[in-house]
This record gives C-alpha cells, structure tokens and sequence, in this order.
C-alpha cells in the first residue's frame, strides 16, 4: 500500500480517535463516540494489516479472527457487575503484549544500530518493558480485587515507601547496566532482572491501595496502559500507536484526577497507597457514636411515602447493578412523575465498581438524561426533598465520611439523604460496602431499611404503586 494512503489513514483513524473521545465525554453522545472509536479501530487495523506488514500475514489475519471470537464470546457472556474486571483483565493484556513487543524488540532489532541511535532504542526497549510489566502485574492484582479472588482491603507492609524508593534505585541502575550490556550484544538478563522488579512494583502498589480509593486504581491503570501502548509505538516506530496510547494515557491521567477530587483526596497520596495521610483506623468497621435502632419499613408503606412525596430522590450504588434493578426503578419513576411527583437521580462520582457504572446502567434503562444529576448538583437540595430512596449503596452516602476523622473514608465527599424528611434504604442485610466501614446513616431516626434483594424490592414497591392507583 502507497506510503502516503497508510500515513492520511492513521491521520483519519487518529481524528475518529479524538472524536471517540469528545463523544464520550457527554451520555447523550456517548453512543456516538463509542462508534467513531470502533470505525477509527477497525480502519487503523485494516491499514496495518494490509499496508504495513508484508511478512506472515497469515498468521497476524488467524491472530485477528481468534482474538475477535474470544473477545465476542466474552462480551456476550460478561454481566455489567463483572465488567470493572473485564476492563482491568484488559489492561493487563496491553501491558503484556508491551513486554513481548519489547523482548521482540531487544532479540531482534537494534543490533545494527549504533551510537546515540543504539542507546535511544535501548532505552525505549527497557523503559516499554518497564511500563508493560508493571501495568500487566497492576491489573491482574486489581482485577483479583475487583472480582473479590483476594481481600480488597489495603496490604499496608511495614517499611514499603522504602521498599518502593529501592525497586525504583534498582530500576534506574539497570538501565545503565542494560544499555552497557547490550552494546556488546547482551542484556537479555538484566532484563529479566528489571521485568521481575517491575512485576513486584505492580503488585506491590495495587495491593497497598484499597478501599474506596479503588475507583483511582483502576483509572490508572487504564492511563498506564495508554503509555503501554505508547512505547510500543516507539518500539516498532508506529505513529499511530503512540498518539492513540499518549491519547488513552493522557485521559485516564484526567480521569484519576477527577476521581480523587471527587473523592477529596491527593493523587500521589493514593498511588503511594496513602503515603503522608494520617494512619487511619481500619476498625472504622462500627458506627459513630452512640446509635439508635435500626427500623424497617415494608414494600406497601414505602409506595405510600412516594405517592405523597413532592420530592423524591434517587440514590443508586453498587447493589442497583448486582440486582438488575434499573428498568424496574425507571417504570416506578414514571409512575410517580405521572402522579406529579418530581424525582431525580443522585450519581456520586465512584457510585458502582467503575467509572460511570451508574450511568451506564441507568441509559440500559433508558432513564432520560435529564433528571440524572452528578452529587454537587444536588447535595444541597436535600432538605427539600421528601423522600430518598438508597438503591444498593453504601460507602457513598455515608455520613461517617464527614463526622469520623479517623474513619478509613473520612473526608470523601458523599451524597447526604439524611438531610432529607425520610431515607429508605433498599439493601438485603446490614453489610458494609467495599469500604468495609459501618454506615450510621442506617440507624439516623429518619432512615428506614427495606431489606431484600433490590430487583425484589423494587418489583414489591411497583406492585403497590399499581394496586394504589
Ligand atoms: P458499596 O459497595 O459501598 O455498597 C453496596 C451495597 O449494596 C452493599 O452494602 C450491599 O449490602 C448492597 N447490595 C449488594 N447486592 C445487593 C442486592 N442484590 N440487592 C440490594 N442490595 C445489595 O457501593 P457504593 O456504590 O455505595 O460505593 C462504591 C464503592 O466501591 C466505593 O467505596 C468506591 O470507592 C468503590 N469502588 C468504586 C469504583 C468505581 O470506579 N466506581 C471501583 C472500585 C471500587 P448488602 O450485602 O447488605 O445487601
């Protein structure tokens, strides 16, 4: 393929990159970007495969077919609950396929090099392998957590910023060494040596952060995997592998600063797995202070307290997505708008097991953008509202994370329903969230439990909405 139709397709498939992201950076075009994504994918790929690699085409087109059936086979399979895994497991294969570009790279290209020529394609080499190994261990280590294979509590080791400040010093002076070795047509081992530090320095940064600075994780790991693939466009000199891997590193480093504002914490504090914060009691496991009881309501009574609200809120979380709840909490708020009833959703920013999970779901149930709100939006109208409805969530309206100092969560901003008349709470027992903390704000006087499975619930309220009307 000529030379010039390759270079204005990577242009082209770059422009759809950027249009991908635009797009998904409002719901209303979010399904738009997801296309212009897809079609900038399949162009990129196609021009690869057809005008660039001459060699053993055969094996890269089986290579394709196989990846694309068991990615198929994959999305069709995967619940929305699994999917913050499924994007962490995915990650972990850029780093990886980083590291094999790398080795590749190291046995085979180079050696006719020379010169500063030699040692910049030294270092692109080391560092590539570097940042793929350290992004593959990181996501396989977030996607144990996420999927709950192992505890998603922090792993706090005595003495780790130090352990961590010797990996990096160990690093750096293998780089030197390796850039020597390989003058003289050696270094496979040192290497070898960088790839293990590299691997333990993922793991080792994942497990140390846990809790609700969880949702940074994973934000960046999908900015690590951007710079993944960004060195190995410098490895195998393709234009467009860097500018769409500067583009996927650039907006997931946008995006765990968002989410640590959101959250109100320092990004370096988080990475470091909560280096220069106070330590914090993780026995943060009981509510505040004195308590009163806890108090049910039952499907009949919390339908009566919608009818006659003028103001209801919607609170969704995590356990909206493990029960499926959203198309039937959309009919019930249509039913209530008919009877006049003004109702909005509440969104906290790390509502769910990833970015934007809560939106995702609610567009699934084709709840209208526009009485969907993000917390800032409405924190301060809570005394106005009649009645909030917590569906599945937990951590994120907790008021422990403003009145306990010393609780793991303390200053994350939450979504405040007890500012309201009356919050009913829709979960199936009284277990913490992913926090693993206590939530006082289920034994605040204004509070009732509506205990069972969301999906149960929820169908229970819509059936005495139904025969009350
Ligand atoms: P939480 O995990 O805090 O709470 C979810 C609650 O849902 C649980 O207490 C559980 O209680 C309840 N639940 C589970 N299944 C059901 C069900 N079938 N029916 C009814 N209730 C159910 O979720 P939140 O959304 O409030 O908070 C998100 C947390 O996850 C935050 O700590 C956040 O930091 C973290 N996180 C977020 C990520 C993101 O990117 N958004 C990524 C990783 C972590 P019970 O068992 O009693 O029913």
């Amino acid at each position: 393929m000529n030379a010039g139709v390759i270079t204005v397709s990577y242009i082209g498939a770059g422009a759809l990159f950027i249009m991908a992201l635009g797009g998904l950076s409002h719901q209303e075009t979010a399904r738009r970007g997801n296309f212009y994504g897809m079609l900038g994918m399949a162009l990129a790929l196609f021009v690869t495969v057809i005008g660039l690699v001459t060699d053993n085409q055969f094996f890269l087109i089986a290579g394709i077919v196989g990846g694309g059936v068991i990615g198929w086979i994959l999305a069709q399979k995967v619940e929305m609950t699994q999917m913050p895994e499924l994007v962490a497991i995915l990650h972990s294969l850029v780093g990886l396929a980083a590291v094999c570009v790398g080795y590749a790279n190291a046995l085979d290209h180079g050696n006719s090099l020379s010169g500063v020529e030699k040692t910049i394609h030294d270092v692109e080499t080391y560092v590539g392998i570097l940042i793929g190994a350290l992004t593959f261990s990181g996501s396989v280590a977030a996607y144990l957590k996420l999927s709950g294979k192992i505890s998603g509590k922090t792993l706090q080791l005595p003495g780790r910023h130090l352990f961590n400040l010797g990996l990096l010093i160990a690093a750096i002076w293998l780089c030197g060494v390796y850039i020597e070795h390989s003058a003289i047509g050696g270094g496979i081992g040192i290497l070898l040596a960088m790839t293990l530090i590299a691997l333990i320095f993922g793991i080792h940064m994942v497990v140390a952060i846990g809790g609700a600075d969880m949702p940074v994780v994973v934000s960046m790991l999908n900015s690590y995997s951007g710079w993944a693939a960004a060195a190995m466009g410098f490895m195998l000199g393709n234009d467009l592998l860097i500018v769409v891997g500067a583009l996927v590193g650039s907006s997931g480093a946008i995006l765990s600063y968002i989410m640590c504002k959101a959250m109100n914490r320092k990004f370096i504090n988080v990475i470091m797995g909560g280096f220069g914060t106070p330590k914090i009691s993780t026995a943060g496991a009981g509510p505040a202070g004195d308590v009163g009881d806890v108090k049910s309501i039952e499907a009949q009574e919390t339908a009566d307290l919608l009818l006659n609200a003028k103001e209801v809120m919607i609170l969704p979380g995590y356990g909206m997505a493990v029960a499926q709840a959203q198309h039937v909490v959309f009919e019930i708020t249509k039913k209530l708008q008919d009877k006049g009833v003004n109702v909005r959703f509440g969104i906290h920013p790390v509502a769910g097991r990833m970015p934007g999970h809560m939106n995702v779901l609610l567009a699934e149930a084709k709840v209208p953008y526009d009485i969907v709100y993000e917390m800032d939006e409405v924190n301060d109208d809570f005394p106005s509202v009649d009645v909030s409805i917590v569906i599945g969530a937990n951590d994120i309206v907790n008021p422990a994370a403003q009145e306990v100092p010393d609780s793991p969560i303390a200053g994350m901003p939450v979504l405040k329903p007890w500012l309201g008349k009356t919050t009913i709470v829709l979960k199936r027992g009284m277990s913490t969230g992913y926090a693993g903390v206590d939530n006082p704000l289920f034994y605040k006087d204004n509070t009732r439990m509506l205990f069972g499975d969301a999906k149960d619930s929820v169908d229970a309220v819509l059936r005495s909405l139904n025969s009350d009307s």
